[in-house]
């Protein structure tokens, strides 16, 4: 997914809304749902991360809720592998695995179920919005303290300038969109 084509760039960028003071004052909210709604750039999206899956031989795709379900569950599908819910608190119905973390707009509890993966499960992790790396650095320790052994991650979008790779080092980071 290195050098993206110019053209989807574009197409990708202009079906991404920026929604001011949204949910809180001061925070400008990526809404993906005009790019979702749009058949041919949902496809592009879904297809640039099932070949990353691909080239990492990834036993499983993690989405972390909502909108990285959204985006992981497709990109499971397409490579034949399970997809796997990281959900909000209480959600998930079996035993878990809890970790509180903080993200740009506030603070949440994150969980996945205890048995969720084979030990040494290889696992591509999938959200829609880097911004500041905390719901991503929750995500990578809940899938390592459920045994598996986070290959790397996609992202539909960074927020490069709140600096959220620092939080998730050492790791492949693939994201289609910057700003
Ligand atoms: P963070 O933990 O700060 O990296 O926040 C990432 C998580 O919060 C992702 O699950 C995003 O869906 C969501 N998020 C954070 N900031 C935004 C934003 N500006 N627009 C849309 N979603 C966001």
């Amino acid at each position: 997914m290195g050098g993206h084509d110019p053209a989807v760039t574009a197409l990708l960028t202009g079906l991404v809304r920026d929604v001011p003071d949204y949910p809180k004052p001061g925070i400008v909210f990526k809404d993906i749902t005009p790019l979702l709604g749009d058949g041919a750039a949902f496809r592009q999206v879904v297809d640039a991360f099932a070949e990353l899956g691909r080239d990492q031989r990834v036993d499983a795709v993690v989405g972390i809720e909502a909108r990285g379900f959204i985006l992981a569950a497709p990109v499971a599908y397409a490579l034949g592998v399970g997809f796997v819910p990281i959900r909000k608190e209480g959600k998930l119905p079996g035993l878990t695995h809890a970790r509180e973390y903080a993200l740009e707009y506030g603070e949440a509890v994150l969980e996945v179920h205890q048995d969720a993966f084979r030990p040494g499960a290889r696992i591509l992790v999938v959200d829609d919005v880097l911004a500041t790396g905390g719901t991503a650095a929750a995500a990578k320790h809940l899938v390592e303290m459920a045994g598996g052994v986070v290959t790397g991650f996609a992202f539909l979008m960074e927020l490069g300038f709140l600096g959220g790779r620092a939080l998730i080092p050492a790791m492949p980071i693939d994201v289609l969109l910057t700003v």
